[in-house]
């Protein structure tokens, strides 16, 4: 299987109005298959539950900000986006897509799983462990024709690599949340959430790494304490702007997760691994491959084609920066 994943110059990232209309952009440099990439933010929070701003505001930040498509991602709340639609979703420029964060507890321990493109409100499930409480809460999320992704499970420490292990139906997991308090680098005895990542990818699971917001907070942008929004986002590949092709190509690993880092292009075969960083400034990158086996020595520039073997069952590519951020190209399985 190919894939070839080259990436047009739509790919605003943080750059502001100048780049939110970039249609000379996509017309100019479209890959050779025709899809497009576009970058969207699947959880942030309104009004409608615990986040500070209206939908409106919140979608008008992200659409100002050169994001093609959002998830408004309430608890347990269906927030309505017909008539945000109406206002702000332009083909192929910006589009809303259906969201909830699906929002549910054992004991005192949080364990929430967004439902992107759901057709209908998903009531949490309940149940008797952290493992059946989010395999019900998957399940309804997919009932509901929807696409579950794993939130922040280093938050209140309430979701172990061990229950990863054991869900099933799912492909997505948030491997950074922008929210302040999630334990993203882990400690204290508990895994970061990029080696959980890698834990769940040697255990031969298939499933792939999603930066997001999880923003709550549009209107103290001073706090550190507030969860602001701009930290996380996937960079997706799909045939079009529309929810369920997006909904395909997040499954299909189609995608990369950013924190900051914008590529140019990757090109992923079950023979190499190809990248081109867009570069920005004096700002350097280091790529480091991680497959199997561990991190492989890592190479310094904007560039780098990485063999691959069978002997290292699957082949991942992260890219970070001199300033801290990062890309994380999803996993090639390799047998
Ligand atoms: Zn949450
Ligand atoms: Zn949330």
């Amino acid at each position: 299987m190919r894939r070839t994943l080259v990436l047009v110059s739509v790919v605003a990232v943080g750059l502001g109005l100048l780049l939110a209309r970039p249609d000379a952009a996509r017309q100019a440099s479209p890959d050779r298959t025709g899809w497009l990439w576009y970058k969207g933010n699947t959880h942030a929070h309104t009004t409608e539950s615990d986040g500070d701003s209206s939908p409106e505001v919140v979608t008008r930040w992200y659409r100002d900000r050169g994001y093609q498509f959002l998830v408004l991602s309430d608890h347990n709340v269906l927030t309505n986006i017909e008539t945000l639609s109406r206002t702000f979703a332009v083909p192929e420029q910006f589009l809303l897509v259906p969201g909830e964060e699906v929002t549910d507890a054992f004991e005192k321990a949080p364990l929430h799983i967004n439902g992107l493109n759901v057709s209908r409100l998903v009531e949490p499930r309940h149940g008797t462990s952290v493992p059946d409480i989010l395999q019900r809460n998957v399940d309804a999320i997919r009932e509901a024709r929807g696409v579950p992704h794993v939130n922040h499970p280093n938050f209140v420490w309430a979701i172990a690599p061990e229950h990863l292990q054991q869900l099933e139906r799912y492909r997505l997991l948030e491997i950074y949340n922008g929210h302040p308090q999630v334990n993203n680098e882990g400690g204290g005895g508990r895994p970061g959430l990029e080696d959980v990542w890698d834990r769940l990818l040697r255990a031969g699971r298939r499933v792939y790494g999603i930066a997001v917001d999880d923003a709550h907070h549009f209107t103290r942008p001073w706090d550190p304490t507030a969860s602001q929004p701009g930290r996380g986002w996937v960079v997706v590949r799909a045939p079009r702007l529309e929810a369920s092709a997006l909904m395909a190509s997040l499954e299909a690993g189609d995608f990369y997760a950013s924190t900051g880092v914008e590529l140019e292009s990757v090109e992923s075969t079950r023979e190499a691994i190809t990248i081109r960083v867009r570069p920005k400034g004096e700002t350097r990158y280091r790529l480091t491959l991680v497959d199997a086996n561990g991190a492989h020595p890592p190479v310094e520039g904007l560039t780098a084609r990485f063999p691959l073997e069978a002997r290292m069952r699957y082949a991942r590519v992260v890219v970070r920066d001199s300033n801290g951020h990062q890309a994380w190209i999803q996993p090639v399985f390799l047998d």
